[in-house]
């Protein structure tokens, strides 16, 4: 049994994970989180809040998950958002075309058809479900986004968002005017994301439905600098760039080539590119580790140029090693310049620039063309406003000569000198017009939250016995405390539900378990990562003291039940040692 099935396994039976709709045989790409799972996700949604609405300041909104057409023709996704498939003609399945010659080239993902095909006939590749060979057609483009109608009807067509940004971009222009037109500004949204996956098969790491935590970050394109810099310079983080990335090897599989640097280093390296994007690497770091990513089991991937979106200036993904599937992508972090508000505004036809001002107006010499109305007016008739038009747009060099010639649809219209006068004007100017450059962290919360538990999973031999413990950090495990009276007695489990009773006022997530040894009931909650269990036994009944086991080191400490809530909510932040230290009592 792998790690991955022994997680997976404890995740069913304790309520963390389920397939979807098992009841009626399930489909794959869909997970139920149960009630430890979902606190769990709860929890670690929580702290991306803190860190990134709270500490950053970027607000969260909360737009549909169903998009209409228009939104997805701008961004991309109706032309480009799709996965080369290929179908077995002996048993139906389909496949991921490039999954199929992974091992074989570097990056193929970005291969186009024609060449994934050339390698899986000349590579001799069988078809994973029934083995046959050379039973694969050509490879097709299959969309990924799921189609729907709005309303009755087909002629609406919708789509369920394939990721959470689109909506932060559409309401551009309402976010600017909330954030009083300065730049720049972030915005957060977490929520359903949805992707017809051709066949996930890797179980909670590629599904068909999966929960991002998004930030769009609208930043003024000559000021890629970041002001808390300098706070997050000598963060060191695992790079892998892409001039570290052997090309014999598949990139996701490799572990040579990363280098640990500051980020500073890394900036002035130019292995970052600037500093807004670095900032953001350690951000999404700082985060990771703090809800249990092991930082020695993670590393930042840049992308090959041939793998990073045209119009990207650069990306980088924090991905995790895990015990079956290698490297994997938990989270996106890129430069995506202005290429978002250019393609809503060409689409939309609105204009999505925003006025950067200058610390002080600048004096500008601009050319003032006074023609003359009177004469022009009745001469062009229908076509002087055009006119007007031209002759407002013309240069001083145009202007100069015995006579003015203008384009008008498409024809060069001469225009007699002494119709047109002009001058020199002094002009104030406020600033410029640009169009924002965005910085988009993205999040997968469900590959983080199995990563979470992969990398907290431990087995270990205590006494001839194996306990399975999730280390996960106090602050994300799903049972912040349980309540254990020693024995099933009366005269013990009346003092437990009390304890139990005050720890819920007093905002502690706890479980009251009285079934089976203690010995046992302690395993269960190492299990499923319960950082603090609380034992009542028959010393508390004489001196009202309870004893606090933590789960890392099984180490113990005897206190009053009026000081424990307080007790455990600093354990909770600040982790059992620190706390114990303070009550001296470890034994
Ligand atoms: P992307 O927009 O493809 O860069 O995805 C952003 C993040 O969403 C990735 O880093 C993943 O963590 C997550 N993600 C993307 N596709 C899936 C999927 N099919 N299942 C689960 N998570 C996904």
């Amino acid at each position: 049994m792998d790690k991955y099935e022994k997680i997976i396994g404890m995740a069913k039976r304790r309520g963390f994970l389920w397939n979807s709709f098992e009841l009626y045989g399930g489909t794959a790409g869909f997970y139920d989180y149960g009630p430890l799972g979902a606190m769990l996700k709860r929890r670690i949604e929580d702290i991306w809040r803190k860190m990134y609405v709270i500490e950053e300041g970027f607000y969260e909104i909360e737009t549909p998950t169903i998009g209409i057409a228009a939104i997805f023709d701008a961004s991309g996704h109706t032309r480009g958002f799709s996965d080369p498939m290929v179908v077995c003609s002996k048993c139906d399945h389909s496949f991921r075309a490039d999954h199929l010659i992974e091992g074989i080239v570097e990056t193929p993902d970005a291969l186009p058809a024609s060449e994934i095909k050339r390698l899986i006939d000349e590579h001799g590749i069988k078809c994973p479900q029934c083995g046959g060979t050379g039973t694969f057609g050509d490879v097709s483009s299959f969309n990924l986004m799921f189609k729907t109608t709005i309303g009755p009807g087909a002629e609406r067509v919708g789509y369920l968002r394939p990721e959470t940004a689109q909506g932060m971009f559409v309401d551009f222009e309402h976010l600017f005017r909330f954030y009083r037109e300065k730049l720049p500004f972030g915005v957060t949204q977490i929520g359903k994301a949805y992707r017809n996956e051709i066949s996930p098969r890797q179980g909670v790491i590629r599904l068909r439905e999966f929960t991002q935590a998004e930030a769009e970050i609208f930043i003024n394109p000559t000021e890629k600098n970041h002001p808390k810099f300098s706070m997050i310079e000598d963060t060191v983080l695992r790079y892998y760039p892409a001039s570290h990335q052997r090309v014999s090897h598949p990139a996701h599989e490799d572990d040579g080539g990363i280098i640990e640097l500051t980020t500073r280093d890394a900036v002035d390296r130019a292995i970052v590119a600037h500093e807004f994007l670095a900032y953001h690497l350690v951000l999404t770091h700082l985060f990771l580790v703090r809800v249990g990513i092991d930082p020695a089991r993670m590393r930042f991937r840049q992308h090959q140029p041939d793998e990073m979106a045209h119009y990207a200036v650069d990306c980088w993904d924090a991905e995790v090693l895990t015990d079956r599937f290698g490297w994997v992508e938990i989270v996106g972090i890129a430069d995506r310049t202005d290429y978002d508000l250019s393609s809503h505004a060409e689409h939309s036809k609105k204009d999505l620039s925003v006025l950067i001002e200058y610390d002080t107006p600048k004096q500008v010499e601009r050319i003032a063309v006074k023609p003359d109305m009177g004469v022009i007016g009745p001469l062009y008739k229908g076509n002087a406003g055009k006119v007007l038009a031209a002759l407002k747009g013309l240069g001083e060099e145009d202007l100069r000569g015995d006579e003015i010639k203008i384009e008008i649809d498409g024809e060069i219209v001469p225009i007699p000198r002494d119709l047109v006068e002009y001058e020199t004007v002094i002009e104030e100017v406020r600033g410029e017009r640009v169009i924002p450059h965005v910085i988009e962290p993205s999040f997968g919360i469900d590959r983080i939250i199995y990563a979470a538990l992969e990398h907290s999973f431990s087995e270990e031999l205590v006494a001839g016995v194996t306990r399975n413990v999730l280390h996960l950090p106090a602050e994300v495990a799903p049972v912040q405390v349980a309540v254990l009276p020693l024995l099933t007695r009366d005269e013990l489990i009346t003092p437990s539900l009390a304890i139990a009773e005050t720890l819920r006022e007093n905002g502690v997530f706890v479980s009251y378990d009285d079934s089976g040894t203690i010995g046992r009931r302690y395993r269960r909650n190492d299990e499923i990562g319960t950082p603090f269990s609380v034992t009542i036994d028959y010393d508390t009944l004489g001196d009202d003291t309870v004893t606090i086991r933590d789960r890392d080191s099984m180490a113990q400490i005897r206190m009053p039940i009026g000081e424990l809530a307080e007790t455990l909510r600093a354990m909770i932040r600040h982790g059992f040692s620190d706390a114990a230290t303070r009550h001296n009592q470890i034994f």
